[in-house]
């Protein structure tokens, strides 16, 4: 073994989830590795995942499930799955005394609540295996032959390695340290990078009315994207006014849609309060419910119908009287009614950028890696894991899992792959 402090067979770069399974993984199957982490620690996202909770995978156990929700590039997850899926994760937490539980939509939590017991595993696992980690370690990019990287550039000290796994994740929330560099980097080693944006991100909307229910959390809601009076995608789940627009997993998971429609022009967002029910459904619960409260003035029939505090919102945008008794409810002030009700809309004016960006969308192609190995296909000594890549999937877990599952497969075949192979 070599015995040069500085020498490494493996440098990995960033110490998200990705990389800290990544370095774990190649060290565990005997090759000497370094990790380099820009901050004073490693995981500073992984712990604020999941609200502190980190939702660290999807029970959903059927690969292609998984796969389909990572659009049209999920295919390549593929063998990332079958060698590292959510069953192996649940289990190396488990055997590692971090037992994990099923939540609503499949989502899958230590048993604790804690991210904090998710970070400590891999950093057992890291000093367990023996990787070098370098704390405040900035990375300042590569040196190339064109097929090679022949050096790292560090901002302080020097080290030398035979192979990279870059693991420098996304743009968003960059206080966190994912500021996007390897994505520079990896283009300057010729690779192609789709253009990022913001996913999984709150939603302005032009409307200022939302202020005024800002806090308030609709469940069982859905959700319509439209574009020219188009339907063009919708969700159905939990939703959250905020100051500026909405938030919660369905805005969430809709809002690349929403970046991507905004390209072409004004995004309407439709929200359906009462989806159990149809339009006529609504009419004659409507008209029943008006019968039976015939004498109470509009304002106090509400809270029947919806939470307290849209209650100012809907009556301010029906343009009916608070104080009108039911019976004097005209038809076609119950029709306007149930149209806010069925479609209350609001236009979509943007997200609130990678500040608050939950993943970044776009990312080192994935065509230019190989799927069972994550090696670049341009640069032998090169491999990628994690958010880098261009893969986002939905909240869930899924993020998370991916990176796993990556940060697996890079680790193990950096360390497999022979130097006459490179
Ligand atoms: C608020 C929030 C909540 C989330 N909740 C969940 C959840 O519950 N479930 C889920 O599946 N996903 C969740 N995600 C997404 C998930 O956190 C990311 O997908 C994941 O952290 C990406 O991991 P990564 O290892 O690829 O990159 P990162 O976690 O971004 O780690 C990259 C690391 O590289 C380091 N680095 C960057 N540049 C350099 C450099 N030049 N030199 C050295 N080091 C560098 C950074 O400091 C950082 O530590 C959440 C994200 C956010 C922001």
């Amino acid at each position: 073994m070599d015995q040069d402090p500085k020498k490494f067979d493996i440098a990995v770069i960033g110490g998200g989830p990705a990389g800290m399974m990544a370095a774990g993984r190649a060290a565990e199957l005997g090759a000497k590795v370094v990790l380099l982490e820009k901050n004073g620690d490693l995981g500073k996202k992984l712990l604020i995942t999941g609200k502190g909770r980190c939702n660290l995978t999807q029970a959903e156990f059927d690969d292609k499930e998984i796969i389909k929700k990572f659009g049209k590039h999920g295919k390549f997850l593929f063998s990332a799955l079958a060698a590292f899926g959510p069953e192996e994760v649940i289990k190396f937490f488990a055997e590692r005394k971090v037992p994990t539980k099923i939540e609503r939509g499949g989502r899958v939590f230590p048993v604790s609540d804690k991210a904090q017991d998710v970070l400590r595993v891999m950093q057992k696992y890291l000093e367990k295996q023996g990787v070098k980690i370098m704390y405040a370690r900035e990375v300042l990019g590569f040196e190339s032959d064109g097929q090679k990287i022949t050096s790292i550039k560090l901002r302080v000290g020097e080290i030398q390695a035979d192979k990279f796994i870059l693991c420098t994740g996304g743009k968003s929330y960059p206080a966190t340290g994912s500021t996007g560099e390897g994505y520079q980097w990896a283009k300057d080693l010729g690779h192609k990078i789709i253009e990022t944006a913001p996913a999984l991100v709150p939603i302005k909307t032009k409307e200022s009315w939302v202020k005024d229910v800002q806090g308030l959390s609709l469940k069982n809601v859905e959700i319509k994207l439209l574009q020219n009076n188009k339907k063009q995608d919708s969700r159905f789940g939990e939703m959250l006014f905020t100051h500026f627009g909405l938030s919660g997993p369905i805005v969430l998971d809709l809002s690349k849609k929403i970046g991507e429609l905004m390209r072409n022009g004004e995004v309407a967002i439709s929200i359906d309060l009462k989806p159990a029910l149809n339009h006529d459904q609504l009419d004659a619960r409507l008209q029943r419910d008006f019968k039976e409260n015939s004498n109470k003035d509009f304002i106090n029939y509400l809270p029947e119908l919806l939470p307290q505090k849209m209650i100012a919102t809907i009556i301010s945008l029906s343009g009916i009287d608070p104080r009108k008794k039911i019976n004097l409810v005209t038809k076609d002030e119950r029709k306007k009614l149930i149209d806010l009700l069925k479609d209350l809309r609001l236009t979509a004016d943007g997200t609130t950028g990678y500040n608050q960006a939950i993943v970044t969308s776009g990312g080192v192609d994935t065509r230019e890696v190989d799927s069972k190995t994550m090696q670049s296909r341009l640069i032998s000594n090169l491999f990628f894991a994690g958010e880098i890549l261009d893969l986002d999937g939905p909240t869930g877990g899924y993020n998370l899992q991916m990176c796993w599952s990556t940060g697996y497969v890079a680790g193990t075949y950096a360390a497999s792959l022979s130097k006459a192979k490179l």
